[in-house]
């Protein structure tokens, strides 16, 4: 009986599908690529077609400009590429991504892309599909990253805000996706009052809107004034945190709201005095509760810290391998 999953072969520059002819969030420019999401480091531009979901294309468009040879999948839709049966089904990580769920030959393999399991208001749910082969991220794959709940830390953030009301909370987060999470986890805890945004993430804040995310009374922070600013919440890129651009605001609390917020370290680096754990990946629990969930018979493990989670499915009678792809950085999810 041949390898499983024999007909998917794992390269530097990524996955790719010999029989349906195609590459899965390859990091060059390829003639036929399936794109799991938006974020830069997945969804690159120059591919001669793209298959991705609605969502995930508007955003392409919206970095990379018109995409002609775009293919909009709805989630769940199956589409027939080569002799590949693909569906894209919600892997919870920001809008529009999907996991591809891969059947050939009576083989059923996911490749996850990034995603998470708790529930974001700016998405769809994380579905969980069981299958042969699960090709899982492992960004957070160590025991030490163990998310702690959103609500507290959002509550922190506040918290921090209402005790000093000269000075304003600058809050870096990635602009696509983790900006407006904070923003909607913001509003789900009763933060009505506006929020202050830099310029860099305006479009892809229209973007959300444009599909569904009400994200309250946004204003534009290059339009106000110091005392206008104090006392609220300004959302930047994480670039922006330690820049020229934040001078202009009325005594920052620096904050910066990602996973590796875990690491104090990393927080040092960037002078962040209020780190917020807040991530867009599984932590150890999801990505280990959720390959218990799926039960697949092997797990390929891509981008992270793969080792540990080899071990952890060693220790649970699951056959596991990393493929070692390059170019994916998630430093600033
Ligand atoms: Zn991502
Ligand atoms: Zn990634």
């Amino acid at each position: 009986m041949a390898r499983l999953g024999s007909w998917i072969e794992s390269h530097p520059e990524g996955i790719y599908v010999r029989p349906a002819d195609a590459w899965i969030d390859p990091s060059q420019p390829k003639p036929r690529a399936l794109i799991t999401h938006g974020h830069s480091d997945h969804a690159r531009g120059g591919h001669g077609s793209v298959l991705a979901t609605t969502e995930t294309l508007a955003i392409m468009e919206c970095r990379y400009g018109p995409q002609p040879g775009g293919q909009a999948i709805a989630y769940d839709a199956t589409i027939r590429v080569g002799a590949v049966d693909v569906r894209f089904v919600p892997a919870g990580h920001v809008l529009g991504s999907a996991q591809i769920v891969l059947e050939h030959k009576g083989e059923k393999i996911v490749v996850s892309g990034d995603y998470k399991r708790r529930p974001d208001p700016t998405c769809a749910c994380f579905v969980p599909v069981p299958c042969d082969v699960f090709i899982t991220e492992a960004t957070f794959g160590l025991p030490v990253f163990r998310h702690p709940e959103t609500g507290s830390e959002i509550d922190r953030l506040l918290h921090r805000l209402h005790s000093d009301p000269t000075r304003c909370v600058l809050v870096g987060a990635y602009a696509l996706g983790k900006a407006q999470r904070i923003i909607t986890e913001l509003r789900a805890r009763g933060h009505d009052a506006p929020i202050y945004f830099h310029g860099a993430i305006e479009r892809l804040n229209q973007l959300y809107e444009s599909f569904g995310v009400d994200l309250g009374e946004l204003r534009f922070a290059g339009g106000a004034t110091k005392q206008e600013m104090a006392g609220h919440i300004v959302i930047a890129p994480p670039g922006a945190l330690n820049d020229r651009w934040s001078r202009r605001l009325p005594d920052p609390v620096t904050a910066m709201a990602s996973g590796w917020m875990r690491i104090r370290q990393r927080a040092r680096q960037r002078n962040v005095e209020l780190p917020l754990i807040i991530s867009d990946h599984a932590d150890w629990d999801e990505l280990t509760d959720t390959i218990r969930e799926l039960k697949p018979t092997e797990v390929w493990i891509t981008h992270g810290r793969e080792e540990a989670l080899k071990h952890w499915c060693m220790t649970h009678q699951i056959k596991a391998c990393e493929l070692n792809l390059v170019g994916y950085e998630d430093e600033d999810e």
